[in-house]
């Protein structure tokens, strides 16, 4: 059916203005949206579904996520960033087969997707073979929302790597983009680049020459204590651009972040992460100072919850508490709190698809904008009495209020149950993938650390790490 209307939601559009309509329709037409008014009558070919009673608002902007850590839920819940990288980029990396990634990417997509992401950049640094890179790129094919599968060119190290150097990683991209195309769907390929630390500057040059050779958006690992300077570094070469989202950034300097900011480029956030693994504070607050619109990201569920409530809580509230501190400093109470509830929801939302340079097409609802589409139900306990539609969004709702779920005019939850998916499939396949990744990791030897990428990894993150 090419026309949807969406009757009676309590409309959040996150527009310009941050227009809130108490009780609107919405008219969908090819995917997009049509109309938006207190009454539409439905047209005679059009299936009408009932959102009275919900929030209906635009879906989430997940800007940056490793999907494949799905497999290993959890297992870095008390980890710090030395314990990640050994036990991750080092460890658990080199037991996936192509079927990991593809039952890890395809449930975490789902997982996010569950809880109203409807886009989601997926810096997807598991290629290691080019049957995974086929996998990863199937999973988000059969997954059904809108995801930036940015191929990561780290290399992990393997005992028996299938790529022989950096070139052999860039030609397999090149294979990917000449056999499906830069778009498969609703989705699009982009580039990951690898850390500063674990290649040369020429080898970054190719990783970014290889992107724009193809129009690719780039996403990269920036301003970690590792390599504070990254943006400096790729300023001074001539790199930067409108086409990389830089995440992370906690140890770039205000100069550094202004010239992102000059370049067109973009920040993603993601709270969670920085402030366990020692990362520092998020940068939204300096963001916010210099006129740039930070964006969120779940990063990893080896760690925590993979839903953008969360983040955006987390993100919001240790803002707040930066910008407390000086008074608080001074012997003072704050008189006044921000940024406020809106902000958050923007950080959660538009600001991710202006990020991705994509505002114009989703990340808020307006006439013309993609049918990306997520409702709240609102009969949980925890909305009696229902607070104010914004401030419930942000700091009441749970993932599992997300009842409805729509992409690109595309039903993909309805009732509160995703569309086309065998859950007990999905669930038998990820508990045989946990129990393969859990025995390998078990029974690691010490290769990690016999290859190259490996030694430099150990040394870049040891040498930093406090006795
Ligand atoms: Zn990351």
């Amino acid at each position: 059916m090419s026309r949807i209307l969406l009757k009676g939601g309590q409309v959040v559009t996150v527009d310009a203005t941050n227009t809130l309509h108490a009780v609107a329709d919405i008219l969908v037409e090819r995917g997009r949206i049509a109309a938006i008014a207190p009454q539409i009558a439905p047209p005679a070919d059009a299936e009408v579904i009932d959102l009275s009673g919900h929030i209906v608002l635009p879906g989430f902007v997940d800007t940056h996520r490793h999907s494949w850590q799905t497999g290993i839920r959890g297992v870095a819940a008390d980890w710090s960033l030395l314990d990640y990288v050994r036990g991750i980029r080092m460890g658990y990396a080199r037991a996936y087969r192509p079927e990991d990634v593809y039952i890890s990417v395809l449930v975490g997509l789902l997982e996010a997707l569950d809880s109203g992401i409807t886009t989601l950049c997926d810096f997807c640094h598991i290629m290691n073979s080019p049957a995974h890179a086929d996998a990863a790129l199937a999973a988000v094919r059969d997954a059904g929302m809108r995801t930036r599968l940015h191929y990561g060119f780290y290399d992990v190290p393997l005992s028996q790597p299938a790529f022989i150097d950096h070139a052999a990683r860039l030609a397999d991209a090149e294979r990917l983009v000449r056999q499906f195309g830069t778009t498969v769907g609703l989705s699009e390929l982009g580039v990951a680049l690898t850390e500063a630390k674990l290649v040369s500057p020429v080898e970054t040059a190719a990783e970014i020459g290889f992107a724009r050779r193809h129009g690719l958006p780039i996403t990269a690992h920036m301003g970690t204590l590792s390599t504070p300077d990254a943006v400096a570094r790729l300023g001074a070469d001539g790199l930067l651009g409108p086409d990389i989202l830089h995440v992370h950034c906690n140890f770039s300097s205000d100069d550094e972040l202004k010239m992102i900011r000059d370049s067109g480029g973009a920040v993603s956030c993601t709270p969670e992460t920085e402030l366990q693994m020692a990362m520092g504070f998020p940068v939204i607050g300096r963001l916010m100072a210099l006129g740039m619109a930070p964006s969120l990201g779940i990063d990893i569920v080896s760690d925590y919850s993979g839903d953008m409530f969360s983040q955006m809580r987390i993100g919001l509230q240790v803002e707040r508490a930066l910008r407390n501190e000086p008074a608080l400093r001074a012997g003072k109470m704050p008189g006044s709190i921000s940024p406020g509830v809106r902000e958050g929801l923007r950080f959660a939302t538009v600001n991710g698809a202006a990020a991705m340079n994509r505002s114009s097409e989703f990340g808020s609802l307006g006439i013309g904008k993609q049918a990306d589409i997520i409702a709240l139900r609102q009969d949980g306990l925890h909305f009696m009495p229902p607070a104010p539609a914004v401030p419930a969004i942000v700091l009441q709702a749970r993932a599992s209020d997300v009842d409805f779920v729509m992409v690109g005019g595309a039903l993909r939850k309805r009732n509160g149950r995703l569309i086309g998916h065998d859950m007990a499939r999905l669930r038998a396949t990820m508990l045989a993938t946990q129990a393969h990744l859990t025995a390998s990791l078990e029974h690691r030897d010490d290769a990690a650390t016999a290859t190259s990428t490996g030694r430099a990894y150990a040394s870049a993150i040891e040498d930093i790490v406090a006795s």
